[in-house]
């Protein structure tokens, strides 16, 4: 099961398309493949099994270190 550590962004950009998701607990979004997206700050799961391509375009508000993480490469580096 591939982990990918997030990017983490120190604001989100205006100019961009993508989506915010933000959340009390995590994993924000679970799904049914096997890649899933660690906070790129502290290492918290964020999105949980979901498959290569699911998930593009989209910031993540860690509930843990309130860092804003952008996924947005399905061909991030494997951990
Ligand atoms: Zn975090």
């Amino acid at each position: 099961m591939p982990v990918i550590k997030t990017k983490v962004v120190t604001e989100r950009p205006k100019n961009r398309a993508g989506t915010l998701l933000s959340a009390e607990t995590a994993p924000l979004l679970r799904g049914d493949g096997d890649i899933s997206h660690e906070c790129g700050g502290c290492g918290t799961v964020l999105i949980a099994d979901v498959a290569e391509g699911d998930i593009i375009s989209f910031y993540v508000l860690c509930p843990q270190c309130r860092a804003i993480s952008l996924i947005d490469n399905p061909g991030a580096k494997l951990l």
